[in-house]
């Protein structure tokens, strides 16, 4: 789960990290009077959307002076000049797809004086199985690009976690950083409580881009993203209340109600399958014989009809679906119970496209018959090969 800059930096300041004073603004007519509180010279107005690149993106359909999704202001009213011209536009950046994303909050922000840019980031490292930091002096770009043309410019090691953070791993992200005196001070608490605010909230990952030295000599976290482990988000109950289900996906928070494993893609093959293998592998078939899958859906081993109900609807309510294809191998799931929530889904939602039912396992001729004797046109498979080769001809697409 994914949060706003504003809401990952208040999570932060709770750790003691450095972050500038800010005031979330939701609407224009607020900004007066929190650029007044803030009392300026400077103020950042940033767009809050779940995607970077904001400073770098473009709002659509240009408007006259019109600039990034991130600006600097120097006056109250420059501010609330900027504020009304970025609320309720969409901000496309290199990260939300074309479509780009609608701005509706902003963050103000007290401006600093930047001297010096960084990059630092924490994540968990699959292949140590340890929280990793990446620390590099190339911050505020494209961390991508420095990792792949220039990556002696990138330090990364990561944190036992049975010792946690310890001074060395501060002294490392003020050496990698080229900090010393104060500063490598400043670098080595600031490690320590990043380190804690990752393990206490279970995030999943933290990115600082950019850390910068101030002016006035003090380090800052200038943006900061972060994502949370959702397998942990039980155990904190004031992260999920800060959820903002208009940066997701609608399908997918209605998949997460029915505690189905749903990602929206962009195909026209809707698939419903059981188990996260044989997803991955019904999308590799689909994509082998020519057509695109529209979203990865694993229903689970313990599925009910309830639940295999609506995953269908989900999928037959995506406009971008063409055809369907059910792929289920009955082991602890049966295959009767699939054919019953299938049949009735398409009582339900009607079947306006080709689907074609690939069943194997436990009770499969249960489920054949069950497809079968229903009356609806359901095209049946025998195996996976066939199945995929049958939904993407009837789709048009072999
Ligand atoms: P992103 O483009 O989505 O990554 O948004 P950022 O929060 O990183 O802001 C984009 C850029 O705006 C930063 O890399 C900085 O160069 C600039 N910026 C952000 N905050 C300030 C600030 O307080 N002062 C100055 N001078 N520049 C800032
Ligand atoms: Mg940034």
């Amino acid at each position: 789960m994914n949060i706003h800059e504003y809401q990952a930096k208040a999570v932060l300041r709770e750790f003691g990290v450095p972050v500038s004073r800010g005031v979330p603004v939701l609407k224009a007519s607020d900004a007066g009077a929190a650029a007044k509180e803030l009392g300026g010279p400077l103020w950042v107005v940033k767009s809050q959307i779940h995607a970077g690149g904001r400073g770098k993106g473009k709002f659509k359909e240009p408007e006259a002076g019109d600039k990034g999704g991130v600006r600097l202001a120097r006056s109250v009213e420059e501010v609330e000049t900027f504020v009304s011209q970025m609320l309720g536009r969409t901000l496309v950046t290199a990260q939300t797809g074309p479509a780009g994303k609608e701005v509706n909050r902003l963050y103000l922000e007290d401006g600093s004086d930047i001297e010096k840019e960084f990059y630092l980031s924490l994540l968990v490292d699959r292949s140590t199985s340890r929280v990793a930091f990446v620390v590099s002096t190339e911050g505020g770009v494209d961390i991508e690009e420095v990792a792949h043309h220039r990556p002696e410019k990138i330090v990364a090691f990561s944190i036992d976690p049975v010792t946690g953070a310890l001074p060395h791993h501060g002294r490392t992200v003020a050496k990698a950083l080229g900090l010393s005196g104060d500063l490598a001070k400043q670098a080595e608490k600031l490690t320590a409580q990043l380190y804690a605010a990752f393990v206490a909230k279970d995030m999943a990952m933290l990115e600082i881009n950019p850390l910068v030295v101030s002016s006035e000599g003090l380090l800052k976290c200038l943006d900061a993203k972060i994502s949370f482990d959702s397998n942990a988000l039980y155990r904190h109950p004031e992260i999920v209340a800060l959820r903002d289900e208009t940066e997701e996906d609608a399908k997918e928070i209605e998949a997460s109600k029915h505690d189905l494993n749903y990602v929206a893609l962009d195909g026209e093959i809707g698939c419903m399958v059981n188990g996260a293998g044989l997803a991955m592998a019904t999308m590799d078939i689909i994509k082998l014989y020519g057509a695109e899958p529209a979203n990865f859906l694993d229903v689970g081993g313990g599925a009910t009809r309830d639940k295999v109900t609506a995953a269908f609807k989900i999928i037959t309510a995506d406009p971008k679906v063409k055809g369907i294809l059910v792929n289920i191998f009955g082991g602890i799931m049966k295959c009767d119970v699939i054919a019953e929530g299938v049949i009735a889904a398409v009582k339900e939602v009607g079947l306006e496209t080709p689907l074609v039912v690939r069943l194997e396992g436990t009770n499969v001729d249960l489920g054949k018959k069950i497809i079968a004797e229903s009356g609806f046109n359901v095209i049946a498979a025998d195996d996976l090969d066939d199945a995929a080769q049958k939904i993407v001809s009837a789709v048009g697409k072999a």
